[in-house]
């Protein structure tokens, strides 16, 4: 065994043996995987093998596509065969919303470059002659589908590894992880102590342990799942071709060939979390009893979609845990706060999503960031608040639904309500909807009278409309109040702070009193943020971006701290308050204040700090609305009184509450993007419009400066635009494709119904030259093609005489 390593990957199933690869095949060979047992010791060997592209995130998806060509190299590198079989495979919709949903992973197929393909019940049958298609309505069929051999494969990377350089150290377990005071870590096993640069949690059933070493939680938690192999059915081995995979939602069952039989597997409602308190150490080439009772009624519904498994005998039962993150998708990257240790945990699909997860990490340590976004698998996505009995409701929530549709209007009951501000029991007596967004609770729309406190999951428009267009008007023609709890905020004080911001953030730095908006870049000039900066003094800031995004961000401010004379605080759960935006938003300000806060001396982007009711708050002059409006920052035990100050001067001035669901609704109106819908790393600051807050000129070299010239000089390819329209009953929400002359030119990032201009709105890319006031394109909205009409200025006050008023 070697004393050093660049870095130690740890534990050998098949996605740590995949970062092995992919590390050698970017060119650091000086690295090895430690193995407790031997390869696949985990859940590997039991897997079904199975893999597919389909999933909600566009760009996970792809990695799943990489994952899956890449078996072909795989077996050419090593020699070794992955037993692949491509067989295809058809996902079925038994309901007019399963359509719908599958209508739209279809179209956005189209811009990705996927060869699927709607099927109707009589192709279904050509396809799959075992199937009854009595109540399907039709289906979704994916070329790329097939399943292979799960030891094989993951020999397979280990040999491509090995014959790179990378060396395999097996029965060897790690026992405790030991950072060094220069970010390093001695790695601690049974053969000895490996000095590591970094180490890499390719841990599966062990991840939550090896997390425990170094003193974190991983948000996941294994689940028991079972599938049942059949023996030989004639229907099967007398096709003349291999049977196709058939996803059955409604059913909650997948369905392969296996052999000359079937092999079908459940994701039950009835579903266990299996090893709550940790997975033994002892755990190894196992399976769990079987638990047939728990999939009784798939069972049953299994038998009359595929009636041959009636008169089929069952050779096999596999009972075998598996683990997942809270929404289902792996927990990837550098884990914040833990220097040079990193997440490859929670891989729920391995034979999908493997190789894309070690290609993901293989870039981002070799080359310091992915080539594409991946926060839908960044373990930042979650923060503190993912506590261990939050994860275990969420993944059981999440194993539960892996076959049902997921709305984009969707809230999940899950773990709820969570955290909370004092705000939430005033909201509730006011009949608010409730979302959840990082842990926190967040008013979506109030119902109105007599409408139930629920919003129905729908892909078209849903029962809120009404509530959230009477939301948009008060803001628009009177007044509105909102929180401010979903900002991530950050205190950043000290001598240094200034000079660090400036060369953290791509804008200017404002004065003292002053606000500005400003990109953060990553060193390739991609988004990694979108700030409100507040000079509070000459050495005290107050940052405020994403909520979501906290974790993600800190781990970027950490990274970038200087050793000394910049003091970064989290003062996101600290600083709450409201925000109140419309015409008579300042009319309200001045009756519960004693700063004059007319135009003259309050303008649009400056900051106070004043009295305000009976609390000293911080107050910005800006709104994402985009009207007159204030957002006001007190301690959190001040927010009641706050709130009553507030609501009590606002009655004459018409003020009413709106959530999140207006908001949204309302910065369609101005154009505005959003963190993760138009702004995030996939996209540069030239090509979102963010390039205005750039400040090109400064004289420091701040993150992504020479990426961000280079492409002003060269001008972006594509551009974000907006969008009017024809919509019928659904608006868009994100990745339809935008369609010219009968081709797909861009995609949609995000969109809906703007209510006070009563129009539907897209926020979308297209070629730069096809950008131009009134051109005309498709969008396909649910299978539809809908006109729609680029628009170069903002639908409301182009010259934005309300914000700054
Ligand atoms: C019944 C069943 C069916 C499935 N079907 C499919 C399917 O059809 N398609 C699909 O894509 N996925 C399927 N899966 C999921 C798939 O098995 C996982 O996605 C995959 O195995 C995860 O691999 P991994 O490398 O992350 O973890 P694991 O396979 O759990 O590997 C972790 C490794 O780390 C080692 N290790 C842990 N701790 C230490 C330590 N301290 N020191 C050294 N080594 C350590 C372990 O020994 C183990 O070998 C299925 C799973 C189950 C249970």
């Amino acid at each position: 065994m070697k004393s050093h390593v660049k870095v130690a990957v740890i534990g050998g199933g098949v996605v740590g043996c995949s970062v092995l690869y992919h590390l050698a095949k970017l060119g650091w060979t000086d690295i090895a995987l430690i193995e407790r047992s031997e390869l696949t010791s985990g859940s590997t060997w039991h897997a079904a093998g199975g893999f597919h592209t389909l999933n909600s995130d566009t760009n996970i998806a792809a990695l799943q596509g990489y994952t899956i060509r890449l078996y072909k190299e795989l077996e050419e590198l090593s020699g070794q065969s992955c037993g692949l079989h491509h067989v295809g495979g058809v996902t079925l919709a038994g309901t007019e919303d399963r359509m719908d949903y599958l209508k739209a992973e279809r179209a956005k197929h189209r811009y990705m470059g996927l060869d699927t393909h709607l099927v109707t019940p009589e192709e279904i049958k050509k396809l799959s002659p075992i199937t009854n298609v009595d109540g399907v309505i039709g289906g979704l069929y994916d070329p790329l589908d097939g399943h292979l051999d799960p030891s094989g494969t993951t020999q397979a990377y280990a040999q491509c590894a090995r014959k790179l350089g990378a060396e395999i150290y097996l029965r060897n377990p790690v026992r405790e992880l030991n950072h060094r005071p220069d970010g390093s870590w001695d790695v601690v096993t049974k053969d000895g102590t490996i000095h590591a640069e970094h180490v890499v949690n390719a841990g599966g059933l062990w991840a939550r342990e090896l997390g425990e070493m170094v003193g974190i939680f991983l948000p996941l938690h294994p689940m028991e799942h079972q599938y049942l192999i059949t023996e030989d059915i004639p229907e099967i081995y007398e096709l003349g071709k291999e049977h196709p995979h058939v996803m059955d939602p409604e059913g909650e069952s997948y369905l392969r060939q296996e052999g000359r039989g079937i092999c079908i597997g459940f994701y039950e409602q009835a579903c266990d979390p299996w090893a709550v308190n940790g997975t033994p150490l002892d755990f190894g080439h196992e399976l769990l009893p079987n638990k047939l009772d728990r999939i009784g009624d798939s069972m049953e519904f299994a038998f009359n979609r595929f009636p041959v498994l009636e008169r089929a005998g069952i050779k096999n039962v596999i009972n075998g845990p598996f683990t997942f993150a809270p929404d289902g998708n792996p927990l990837v990257g550098p884990v914040p706060g833990v220097k040079n240790y990193w997440s490859a945990c929670a891989v729920m699909a391995g034979f999908s999503q493997g190789g894309g997860v070690g290609l993901t990490i293989a870039e981002w340590m070799i080359e310091g960031e992915p080539t594409q976004d991946v926060f839908a698998m960044d373990v930042a996505r979650y923060g503190d608040y993912s506590s261990r009995a939050y994860a275990r409701k969420k993944v059981t929530e999440n194993y539960q639904r892996r076959f049902t549709i997921s709305y984009p209007n969707e809230e999940l009951p899950a773990a709820r309500p969570y955290q909370t501000t004092p705000a939430y029991s005033v909201w509730k007596e006011r009949n608010a909807v409730f979302g959840q967004g990082y842990g926190m609770e967040v008013v979506n729309y109030f119902a109105l009278d007599g409408e139930p406190l629920h919003e129905t999951p729908s892909f078209r428009r849903s029962n809120a409309f009404e509530a959230i267009a009477q939301e948009c008007n008060a803001v628009r023609t009177a007044v509105g109040i909102t929180e401010v709890h979903n900002f991530g905020k950050y205190k950043i004080s000290g001598p240094g702070a200034a000079d660090w911001l400036d060369t953290i953030m791509a804008g200017r730095i404002p004065k003292v009193g002053r606000l500005s908006l400003s990109p953060m870049l990553s060193p390739k000039g991609r988004l990694i943020g979108d700030f409100t900066i507040a000079r509070l003094a000459d050495q005290e800031f107050q940052l405020t971006a994403s909520f979501g995004a906290q974790a993600y961000h800190l781990r970027w401010f950490w990274d970038h701290q200087p050793t000394e004379g910049v003091h970064i605080e989290n003062v996101s759960l600290d600083r709450i308050g409201f925000q109140i935006a419309g015409p008579n938003a300042r009319d309200l300000l001045a009756k519960i204040t004693t700063e004059d806060v007319s135009k003259e001396a309050f303008s649009f982007m400056s900051v106070k700090q004043m009295e305000v009711g009976l609390s000293d708050a911080i107050v910005q002059r800006v709104t994402y609305t985009g009207d007159l409006g204030y957002e006001i920052y007190v301690p959190a035990t001040d927010q009641i009184a706050l709130y009553e100050a507030i609501t009590n001067a606002g009655v004459e001035f018409g003020l009413r509450p709106f959530g999140m669901r207006a908001m949204m609704s309302l910065r369609l109106e101005k154009s505005f993007g959003s963190w993760l819908r138009e702004y995030k790393p996939d996209y540069t600051a030239e090509e979102t419009g963010l390039d205005r807050f750039v400040s090109y000129n400064k004289p420091v070299d701040f993150i992504g400066k020479a990426a961000v010239m280079k492409e002003k000089a060269e001008g972006p390819k594509r551009r974000l635009c907006t969008f009017v329209v024809d919509a019928l009953d659904a608006d868009v929400w994100a990745d339809e494709p935008i369609w010219k002359d009968q081709k797909v030119v861009g995609f949609v990032t995000s969109g809906g119904y703007a209510h006070y201009v009563q129009k539907s709105v897209a926020l979308g890319f297209v070629p730069t030259e096809m950008i131009e006031d009134g051109a005309k394109f498709e969008i396909e909205i649910l299978g539809e093609m809908r006109p729609a009409i680029l628009i170069t200025e903002p639908l409301l006050d182009p010259t934005a005489m309300r914000m700054r008023g």
